[in-house]
């Protein structure tokens, strides 16, 4: 869509804002409850500006992101203004307690909740990853040795295994583990079924840990993985190019810096531009000017064969996002606890 249309759009918004303030100005609770739903509902306008975003270029996606945050923030203060309105209105003339219907006029005026910050980013991904053709699967968090290591190409000597990162069980005599990467979910999915595959798999992980600022013994990541004939690394560059592009909703100056991982060949981390010293270098980026974002790779033809796929036929690219990091990135925070303290001065403020 050009540009004159985006611009359009925006008016509309605009447009549609001055109308919807002018009516909360005007409503009684009950209107009050109606508007509501009519601009953040599921079907409601905010709603549907918000589901068309993705069909925009990157730099009309950030002006018209830009707009839409405006409009919200325009129509929720105009709600909140309301009712506090309307409750100084009960306090000051009906003194009488008998007179208020606490379920339905007390209800309301509570501020709805929104997303917590982690789920909020993993439905971010997973839409993008979606309007680029790949599905969603699931994984179990319980897995054995085979799913998480052997058949990932974690030989029995690798450190990773070690008791001191992975928790292990004992489920009736077989030992069990607690899965330390999404990655087993690649296996699951390739055991049943042939190329070509383009899924990915979010889900919690477990390392045996203690917590720090930037450590936690439960996170979330998401897997990806594309299996199918003729599939090169600029397969894999472009989807994570344009991942990270409407993710942080702009361009950023990013990088592939070549890296090791048992289940990839070759194998690589990407790294965006640090956003607070913008490449120059400070305390948060370890004065690196860059920050890692992702690791990935080719997948290694040893995974291919430990499910029984054609390796010279089949091949393929696989990524791990870490869900938190992602979100820290994004919204510069530092310290990844804060996810996790239930803090609502926090939690409110995405
Ligand atoms: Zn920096």
């Amino acid at each position: 869509m050009d540009i004159v249309n985006i611009n359009e759009l925006i008016g509309n918004i605009e447009l549609f804002v001055n109308k919807i303030c002018g009516k909360i100005k005007k409503s009684d609770i009950k209107e009050l409850r109606i508007l509501k739903t009519k601009c953040f509902g599921k079907n409601g306008i905010i709603t549907n500006f918000s589901k068309s975003l993705p069909q925009y270029n990157v730099s009309d996606r950030k002006k018209f992101g830009l707009q839409l945050n405006k409009a919200k923030k325009i129509l929720e203060d105009a709600i909140v203004k309301r009712i506090e309105k309307s409750k100084s209105v009960y306090r000051d003339s009906e003194p009488h307690h008998e007179k208020l219907s606490y379920s339905k006029d007390f209800c309301f005026p509570f501020p709805k909740g929104s997303l917590h910050p982690i789920i909020q980013t993993i439905q971010d991904i997973i839409a993008i990853f979606k309007s680029l053709g790949f599905a969603v699967v699931d994984g179990p968090e319980l897995e054995t040795d085979w799913y998480n290591f052997e058949a990932l190409n974690i030989p029995e000597d690798h450190p990773s295994r070690d008791v001191q990162d992975t928790f292990y069980l004992n489920e009736n005599g077989i030992k069990k583990l607690l899965r330390t990467h999404t990655s087993p979910g690649q296996i699951h999915i390739m055991e049943k079924q042939l190329p070509p595959i383009k899924i990915i798999v979010p889900g919690r992980v477990y390392r045996n840990e203690t917590s720090d600022a930037s450590h936690s013994s439960i996170f979330y990541q998401i897997e990806g993985l594309e299996i199918s004939e003729n599939i090169t690394f600029m397969d894999l560059k472009a989807v994570l190019v344009e991942f990270i592009n409407r993710f942080f909703m702009s361009e950023l100056n990013l990088r592939f810096r070549p890296s090791y991982f048992q289940f990839t060949e070759p194998s690589a981390e990407v790294d965006i531009q640090c956003n607070f010293c913008k490449g120059k270098g400070c305390k948060i980026c370890k004065n690196l000017g860059w920050m890692e974002v992702l690791g990935c790779g080719m997948v290694h033809p040893n995974v291919l064969k430990s499910v029984n796929y054609d390796f010279q036929k089949y091949i393929g690219y696989a990524f791990g996002i870490g869900v938190e990091r992602i979100t820290m990135l994004k919204h510069n925070i530092n310290d990844i606890r804060l996810f996790y303290e239930n803090d609502l001065r926090f939690l409110k403020q995405f």
